[in-house]
């Protein structure tokens, strides 16, 4: 007979991969006192076999991993570095011998806030021995149903151990991190998926992870004109006709690398790269470089997925206190290295519920109702974004102008909002829903169809260099100084002079773009894109508004507490030209010597 233990949790996490960890360690971290159990039936040895894929940081996550959850120096002691995004198109599709055959956009320089490679296994075996470290009990075991319950009444989960145990727990606060399982999202009816629910998106993804790579086949390191920093040591991704691949160094020791594909099924049959053998037949006609790189390694896994996006239908986070975060929720296109940041905006919008309402406190169903609509949102946002991208990936002038855009706005916005903790501010929020640019993109996107349907080359713009639109700019710039002055806490940072100068370089470069695409007539010959232009401005010039007035409200106060306390206590400070006296050796005691008695050498 089956033997079947029962015990109480403040929240129960189902799901250890980065998302349930992250989550946990956020709670622990913020709720002191938190009672939480983690559910996944991997043991230690099977997580390190890294079957996981999404292996590299942008800003958002890497923000979230060193400040928000305390693990800069485990990255650094850990895990590779990354320098950015590069991306490479082949001059001749039929020529991909060496890089010298692509046009390539390096990041010529170390970003302003630095990421890292993720060696998934690691990572997930060193988060759980620190979760557990802090308290929190990591069931080993499969859930195999859950009873969801409305209000605060406390979810029952069912999970099966190894040894056929049987274990019931209850928690008031439940969240579904268990990725592709959707344990919640098939209980609730909370899963979309084809590409008629997804603004088209239609991508496959198939990779391999190798060890002993020669590097150099890539790059020798040697590039003294062009750059400062590592090519190797980034995210590469190479382009073609409906489909991009990553490259991403696993350690900085054993050499070992991931390269994927993603590919569009309106452009590519997945069924033609489905197993090692014809990824590499792929690779070697297609990108040479990468298939040399890759057959001077040693295979570690192959994997192929057929399907990657979906979204949730209605929501991410219940008022009944069920939340989805991570793949549970939703994913895109891997294009931007964008998932572990979207789980960094889930998690902290889940700690932030749940803290409030185990407090108690009478805006916590406000606080919870913001994060889902900005979560939403944000999954909606993010699946546009790969709108149509099986169709411009392979032509090099207009994917780096999409680039150049779509960068424009994430430096611009995404980074400093989170970085403010903007998606937790409720009046933010709604103006920020309100104010959506989807149906413009949308637009945009077809307008950069028409180009490549004529065949148009508009140049190739380089996202990180400052001499490509007006004024020095150039996409990572920050216009708050809040990574200088270390702007950090919640609503602080002054979003709306990101806003406000992310919607000026929007209008600059669709003004640069109508003008090189189309010439001046374009202006003429459809007046909507004038009026996006103006609109652009008008927008820049509301935000400067209440740009100034948040500056008006905040005038006076240090926008960093910690800072602020530094400067009231230097006030009191004056130098003492002393040292302790210390004993000699001799046991005697000795004294620093008194200023203008200092004795000849
Ligand atoms: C091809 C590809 C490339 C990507 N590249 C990147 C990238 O470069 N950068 C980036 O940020 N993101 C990337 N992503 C996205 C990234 O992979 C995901 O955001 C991330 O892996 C999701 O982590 P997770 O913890 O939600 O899910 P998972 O890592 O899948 O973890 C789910 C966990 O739940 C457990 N589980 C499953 N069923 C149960 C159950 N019944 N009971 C208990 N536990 C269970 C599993 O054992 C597992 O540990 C990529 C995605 C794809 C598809």
């Amino acid at each position: 007979m089956q033997t079947e233990t029962r015990a109480d949790y403040d929240v129960v996490i189902m799901g250890g991969g980065i998302a349930g960890q992250f989550q946990a360690r956020h709670l622990l971290l913020n709720v002191p006192g938190i009672r939480i159990a983690l559910v996944d039936p991997r043991t230690e040895e099977r997580v390190l076999e890294i079957d996981k894929i999404g292996e590299s940081m942008v800003e958002v996550a890497a923000l979230f991993a060193y400040k928000d959850l305390g693990l800069h120096e485990y990255f650094i002691e850990n895990q590779p570095p990354k320098n950015g995004l590069n991306f490479h198109w082949p001059k001749d599709p039929s020529k991909t011998g060496a890089m010298d055959d692509y046009f390539s956009i390096w990041n010529n320089r170390n970003p302003p806030i630095a990421s890292f490679q993720i060696h998934r296994g690691r990572l997930e075996v060193d988060l759980q021995r620190m979760n557990v470290q802090k308290g929190m009990v990591h069931c080993v075991g499969t859930v195999v149903d859950v009873d969801l319950t409305p209000g605060d009444e406390p979810h029952v989960v069912h999970v099966e151990r190894a040894a056929g145990t049987r274990e019931v727990l209850r928690a008031k606060h439940l969240v579904d991190a268990a990725g592709r399982r959707f344990i919640i999202g098939r209980k609730t009816d909370n899963v979309l998926t084809g590409p008629e629910n997804l603004f088209g998106l239609n991508n496959g993804s198939v990779w391999v992870r190798v060890k002993n790579v020669d590097r150099t086949i890539f790059h020798d390191g040697y590039d003294p004109d062009n750059c400062a920093t590592s090519h190797y040591y980034g995210t590469n991704h190479f382009f073609g006709h409906g489909h991009w691949l990553w490259m991403i160094p696993l350690d900085t020791g054993e050499m070992s690398l991931s390269v994927g594909a993603m590919f569009h099924h309106d452009q590519v049959d997945g069924k033609d790269l489905n197993t090692r053998e014809k990824f590499y037949a792929f690779l070697k006609e297609n990108h040479n470089v990468l298939y040399r790189l890759l057959e001077s390694g040693e295979v570690i896994d192959f994997q192929y997925w057929p399907r990657v996006a979906h979204m949730p239908r209605t929501r991410m986070f219940s008022p009944d206190n069920w939340y989805v975060v991570g793949d549970a929720a939703y994913i895109g296109d891997a294009f931007y290295s964008m998932g572990t940041s979207t789980i960094a905006f889930a998690v902290s919008s889940v700690t932030e519920i749940v803290k409030r309402k185990l407090a108690g406190d009478p805006g916590a169903e406000e606080i919870r109702k913001t994060a889902d609509d900005f979560n939403m949102w944000y999954s909606r946002t993010v699946i546009h974004l790969y709108h149509d991208h099986g169709k411009m990936l392979g032509d090099a002038s207009v994917m780096s102008w999409r680039i150049y855009y779509e960068y424009i706005w994430w430096f611009g916005t995404h980074v400093p909002i989170f970085a403010g903790k903007w998606h937790l501010d409720p009046a933010f929020v709604r103006r920020l829903l309100a104010n959506c640019e989807r149906h413009f993109n949308a637009e945009l996107y077809e307008e950069l169809g028409e180009l490549i349907a004529r065949g148009k080359n508009i140049g190739f713009m380089d996202c990180y260099r400052a001499d490509q639109l007006v004024f020095d700019y150039n996409t990572p710039k920050h216009f708050d100084k809040f990574i200088e002055n270390a702007v950090w806490t919640p609503g602080m940072l002054n979003i709306y002079r990101e806003v406000s100068r992310t919607y000026f370089y929007v209008a600059a470069w669709y003004a640069k773009f109508v003008l090189a695409g189309f010439g001046a007539r374009g202006f003429v010959e459809k007046p909507r894109r004038a009026m996006h232009l103006a609109r652009f401005l008008k927008q820049a010039a509301k935000a400067t508004v209440l740009e100034k007035a948040h500056d008006l409200k905040h005038r006076g106060e240090t926008r960093n507490p910690s800072v602020g306390r530094l400067r009231q206590e230097f006030r009191g400070y004056t130098h003492v030209p002393k040292l302790q006296p210390w004993a000699r050796a001799s046991g005697e005691p000795a004294a620093a010597i008194p200023a203008g008695t200092r004795p000849a050498a």
